[in-house]
């Protein structure tokens, strides 16, 4: 068995990079559906922390920005369109059809898409995104040492070799040929674990034509949600372990996590369309965005206590070129597709491959298990 991995580190969208000492996710941050993660286990058993306090996320830091009933009309509004879309789905499976033209509150829905799909509503099933839901429970834990970190650090003792893109799989013959700028190598079994962006992109040739698998994949498309950290100078007068989002009525706004773990940083997150016009900025446009919105939060004496740390810019990252899978919409069964071993010998693997837990870490795990034990019994 190898591992043959594109980049020069292993974890792809699990990234930690460390600050001060303290650990950021540029990707994964969240133990999703925790009580029935994998990851949750894994962490412990290999000496991790696993924080299980409630998340900050449904808090308005002192309702800065967004008065009480302002929230309240909000949420109500948020809550009726999930309703529509799971009693009243539109006959265009595309979760914007359940909105209403001109209503209130639709900036907000957008930009709330943006952070759990990646995507805009006129792009998301419906069907796609109510599998998850479902499946989905409200707990959502971390890992004080970073998800990444966690990711990295549990890698089977297998042979590894890092900075080998795959550039063409054949496998016309008997044996699965893997191309890399190291040489062929030939494998009675592959296990394809790219992510939708790079199938779709034509990363890797299929010398034997996989249409349909790539078709699914071009209906999987990543969605896009960036990071961004700026550390708090002393006086900044900030409560641990709160939030708040930047502007409820715009789409592109960020939320912001105010010092995770007690740490001195904000987390800022954006999704969709916010995401994308930050990747189009640069990373100094993007941090300037989020200190204009956090100033225009907690007032101009905050921009002196904020520097810019670290950021993530997704789809521009070699090898992933987005963040998470949402399907288009009509295109949900498309995971079932993905997921299909060709010839008993090709296997694919990746978040966008599971039909409940995808766009997660934990779904890319266990997509994997799925995809290694199909493998065994297909090798046996
Ligand atoms: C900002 C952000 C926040 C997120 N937050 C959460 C969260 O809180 N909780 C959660 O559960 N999930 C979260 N996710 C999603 C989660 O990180 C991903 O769903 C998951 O890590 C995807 O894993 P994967 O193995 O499917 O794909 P990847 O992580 O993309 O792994 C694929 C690997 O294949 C390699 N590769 C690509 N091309 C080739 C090639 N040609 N040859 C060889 N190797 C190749 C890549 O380098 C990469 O290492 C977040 C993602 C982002 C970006």
């Amino acid at each position: 068995m190898v591992v043959l991995e594109a980049a020069t580190h292993v974890g792809g969208r699990a990234h930690t990079v460390g600050f001060a000492g303290m650990a950021l996710d540029l990707g994964c941050g969240w133990l999703h559906s925790g009580e029935r993660n994998p990851w949750t286990a894994i962490a412990e058993a290999a000496g991790f922390t696993v924080d299980r306090s409630e998340s900050a996320w449904r808090e308005q830091y002192r309702d800065l920005g967004f008065s009480k009933p302002d929230q309240a009309a909000a949420s109500d509004a948020w809550e009726a369109f999930q309703q529509r879309l799971r009693h009243d789905p539109p006959a265009s499976d595309r979760a914007a059809d359940a909105l209403h033209p001109g209503a209130p509150w639709n900036a907000y829905a957008e930009a709330l898409s943006g952070y759990i799909n990646g995507a805009g509503l006129d792009r998301l099933s419906v069907a796609d995104y109510l599998a998850y839901d479902d499946a989905a429970s409200e707990t959502n834990w971390r890992v004080r040492e970073g998800y990444g970190a966690l990711v990295a650090a549990s890698l089977p003792p297998v042979p590894l070799h890092l900075a080998t893109p795959v550039t063409a799989i054949d496998h016309r013959g008997r044996a699965i040929r893997l191309e890399t700028r190291a040489g062929v190598i030939e494998a009675r079994a592959a296990i394809v674990t790219v992510s939708t962006a790079m199938l779709s992109g034509g990363a890797i040739v299929f010398r034997r034509a996989i249409d349909d698998h790539l078709h699914a994949a071009s209906r999987l498309p990543l969605g896009l949600a960036d990071k961004l950290f700026l550390a708090l100078g002393d006086g900044h007068g900030l409560e641990p372990e709160t939030h708040l989002i930047g502007n409820p009525r715009d789409a592109a706004t960020g939320s912001y996590y105010l010092m995770p773990f007690g740490r001195p940083v904000i987390e800022g997150f954006y999704g969709g369309g916010g995401a994308a016009m930050l990747e189009r900025e640069g990373q100094a446009g993007a941090f300037a965005f989020a200190i204009d919105e956090l100033a225009a939060l907690f007032g101009n004496g905050i921009r002196a206590r904020l520097r810019p740390i670290a950021g993530s810019a997704w789809c521009r990252t070699d090898h992933v070129g987005g963040s998470y899978s949402h399907a288009l919409p009509g295109h949900a069964a498309c995971r079932a597709t993905l997921a299909a071993p060709i010839e008993d010998r090709l296997f694919f693997a990746g978040e966008a491959t599971h039909s409940t837990d995808f766009s997660t870490a934990h779904g890319a795990y266990q997509s994997g298990v799925r995809a290694a034990e199909q493998a065994l019994e297909a090798l046996a």
